[in-house]
């Protein structure tokens, strides 16, 4: 039985504990659905260097692109605050079918596409 959009999300709100944000104190989690089933997680990590910070959409990708993932292996992803501008870029690129985050206390689902109107692609 696949995951649904809230049960992804809520293993995003699990993640977003494990956060890094001594700076903003702006916890943020990410889950994402490979295609296998699998679910990989991500957490933002700031740092003193404010722009070397890390979104948690993009550790979670990059976390699943260490195990193997490659564009059009991500189904879905979750996460607890809506995608930065950069995220959604990436998760364009990879073919994710649907992003679901919360946005004005509910649960939004998105394509990449909607999310990132004529977008740059190569
Ligand atoms: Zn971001």
């Amino acid at each position: 039985m696949p995951l649904t959009d809230e049960e992804l999300l809520a293993r995003a709100e699990r993640a977003a504990g494990s956060a890094y944000a001594p700076y903003s104190n702006f916890n943020v989690g990410a889950a994402l659905l490979l295609r296998n089933g699998d679910v990989v997680t991500g957490v933002n990590v700031e740092n003193a260097s404010y722009p070397l910070g890390m979104c948690a959409e993009r550790c979670a990708l990059a976390r699943a692109v260490a195990e193997g993932a490659r564009p059009g292996g991500v189904e879905a992803l979750a996460v607890t605050a809506s995608p930065c501008g950069g995220c959604r870029q990436w998760l364009l690129e990879f073919g994710v079918d649907r992003i679901a985050f919360m946005h004005d206390g509910e649960l939004r689902v998105r394509a990449p596409a909607d999310l990132l109107p004529d977008s740059f692609i190569l």
